[in-house]
């Protein structure tokens, strides 16, 4: 059996499948957030008055104004969120999943998977999801979609101006993403506490773990879950970036690892 035959009879025996998907898969996407690639010519304004260059650089910094803040965001979510087209690979892990309970564990924060039609409540964004806000207070005071935001700000272009700016409900403080991009960062424990769920009611079934470009940016997609599968005897796991001396030496034999990208694994599985 080549590893790729093996890895598709442990996917489609399986009673689960859960998704882990990183960097790798938001690049499959079209989101990189490391490149300098075209950041320059899309995002003029704000490399030349910031000196960033890559979206991550400008995701960290503090704008003069929240105005500008919101001009900025509302672009990157119109860009690559309000305008997504699933990619070939999404596509495939579509097909793959397509009559499989599944559960997703991203630390994309850009609402591919959503956006591709995957059950919102089997997806749990661990770096937040941007077409969310949050209270820029500090205080958790629960997420509101911000993607008529963004149309407005879209629409109004340079000419957006402070009244466009998104307040708390209960506070009166601005909103901002909700990511990680400063002391408070709110999971959405609903989501997590679901996935947990998931995990405990199918401890003694047959899951298969796929990985998708999960990279040393997102470890929490990474330990845990090779932990689960040395935990629970009729779990597999298959890693498209992963090689295979990388994993323990007691999942050998349940473990696939094929030291390549999200890309060439799902097209493979997928045929
Ligand atoms: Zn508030």
């Amino acid at each position: 059996m080549t590893d790729f035959t093996k890895a598709k009879k442990w996917l489609n025996d399986a009673d689960a499948v859960i998704v882990t998907a990183g960097n790798g898969m938001a690049r499959e996407e079209g989101l990189d957030i490391l490149s300098e690639e075209n950041f320059d010519d899309l995002y003029g304004d704000v490399a030349e008055k910031y000196d960033v260059h890559t979206i991550g650089d400008a995701l960290d910094k503090k704008f003069a104004s929240w105005t500008e803040q919101w001009t900025f965001w509302s672009q990157l979510i119109n860009n690559y969120s309000l305008n997504y087209e699933p990619s070939e690979s999404m596509l495939a892990l579509k097909k793959l999943l397509k009559g499989k309970e599944y559960f997703i564990a991203t630390s994309t924060f850009a609402h591919f998977f959503e956006n591709a039609g995957f059950n919102e409540n089997r997806i749990f964004n661990a770096f937040g999801d941007w077409t969310k806000m949050q209270c820029s207070s500090g205080i958790n005071h629960g997420l509101k979609d911000d993607r008529e935001v963004v149309r407005q700000f879209i629409a109004a272009g340079k000419n957006a101006t402070e009244d466009l700016v998104p307040k708390c409900e209960v506070c009166n403080s601005e909103m901002e993403l909700h990511m990680p991009l400063n002391a408070h960062f709110y999971p959405d424990t609903d989501a997590n506490a679901r996935m947990r769920w998931f995990l405990t009611g199918n401890e003694d079934k047959k899951v298969a773990i796929l990985e998708l470009g999960v990279d040393e940016t997102s470890p929490q997609l990474l330990d845990p879950m090779v932990k689960l599968v040395e935990q629970f005897g009729d779990w597999h796991y298959l890693a498209a970036d992963l090689r295979q001396d990388d994993l323990p030496d007691d999942l050998q034999k349940r473990s696939l690892a094929f030291d390549s990208n999200s890309y060439d694994l799902l097209m493979n599985l997928a045929k």
